[in-house]
């Protein structure tokens, strides 16, 4: 057993302690402690990189499960469009490194996205227009209902925009993934890039610049990169509310783009700052506050608690509300809050 604190285990740095910390190196170990832990009742969390996590402060009664099996292969080499097999506690940038190294395209433009690979699905982790639904074939799942180790493809999982079925839910584990990737020269086209396709390795080197630029690349130097990435999502509205907005704010240009259902999907950060927020906000002092980089990004300067970032977190909320009728919902799982 370990001793640890959430604020040691996940990138905004705040977080109590749990009753215990279990770490896993294989999948088979994964399996069996999340099946002894539900055995006894013993509430728990599944812990990767700790990217996605706002963790209540406090002595918690909640057993940390850290996710720790490693091992990147290829199944089928020889194959033009040949399978990727990944240890769920493999971190999710060294898949990305290894498959542009080797000529496999497809993870390129999802660079730098901090945390393991196993949590990828959870949230179906998207970036410069990529997702990891369009490469995902197969997820390994510890399934806590039914206590089965089975593969199921990923067309069960509902990936939608920063969704999928298992966020929320932790109906299961995930003990290793499959990504069908390409051999190929060239990237997928980019969105940063205006929809151009370069060479793999200047495709991630260029995602990489566009990240750190936005504090979204971890660097324990930057406090500006001590969050949990993008906090709210896009925000999905009726486009007679969208028209509303435009109007409002009666700028030309406003982020806008269809949605399924004819909704339309609007951009969380733009809300954020014609709400009044800006990049910074409450200043200097405080122990939370928004990115210096990026409005999206909820960061903890140094000595912030759990508390402190939600409070700052309702206070964008509520004034986004006020202002404009939206509601943003936060993009991270909050735990014990
Ligand atoms: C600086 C920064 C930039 C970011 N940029 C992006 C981005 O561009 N795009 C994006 O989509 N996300 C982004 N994120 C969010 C985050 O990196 C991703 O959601 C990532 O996939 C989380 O991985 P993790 O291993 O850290 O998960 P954790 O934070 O450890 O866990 C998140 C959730 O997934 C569950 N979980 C974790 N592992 C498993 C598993 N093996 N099986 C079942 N459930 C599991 C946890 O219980 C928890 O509910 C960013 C975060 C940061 C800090």
């Amino acid at each position: 057993m370990l001793n640890s604190s959430f604020a040691s285990l996940t990138t905004l740095r705040v977080g109590g302690t749990p009753s215990q910390v279990v770490a896993c190196g294989t999948a088979d170990a994964l399996a069996r402690t999340v099946a002894s832990l539900d055995a006894a009742d013993a509430p728990l969390l599944v812990v990767g990189g700790g990217s996605n996590l706002l963790v209540a402060d406090g002595e918690l009664d909640l057993a940390a499960v850290l996710v720790r099996n490693g091992g990147i292969s290829l199944v089928d080499a020889s194959s033009s469009r040949p399978l990727l097999r990944v240890g769920a506690g493999t971190e999710w940038d060294a898949v990305v490194a290894y498959a542009v190294e080797r000529g496999l395209g497809g993870i390129e433009a999802l660079s730098g996205i901090p945390g393991s690979a196993g949590a990828t699905p959870v949230q179906n982790v998207g970036a410069y227009g990529s997702e990891i639904a369009d490469v995902l074939e197969r997820v390994r799942l510890y399934n806590r209902e039914t206590g089965e180790d089975e593969w199921v493809p990923a067309s069960s999982l509902d990936l939608a925009y920063r969704y999928s079925n298992l966020k929320f839910t932790s109906r299961a584990v995930v003990l290793e993934i499959e990504l069908r990737l390409e051999r190929t020269e060239l990237s997928i086209p980019l969105r940063h890039l205006g929809g151009e396709r370069v060479p793999l390795a200047q495709a991630r080197e260029s995602v990489l610049e566009t990240r750190r630029a936005k504090g979204m690349v971890l660097d324990s130097e930057d406090r500006d990169t001590w969050s949990a990435g993008s906090f709210f999502t896009n925000p999905v509205v009726p486009t007679a509310l969208a028209d509303e907005i435009e109007a409002k704010v009666g700028e030309p240009g406003m982020p806008r783009y269809a949605a399924a259902d004819g909704m339309e999907k609007l951009s969380a950060a733009w809300l954020i700052e014609r709400a009044g927020f800006e990049r910074g906000f409450p200043g200097e002092g405080a122990p939370a506050r928004l990115s210096t980089k990026h409005t999206l990004a909820l960061t903890n300067r140094g000595a912030a608690t759990a508390d402190d970032v939600v409070a700052l977190a309702r206070r964008v909320q509520g004034g986004v509300e006020k202002q404009f009728g939206v509601e943003l919902r936060p993009e991270p799982v909050w735990v014990g809050l």
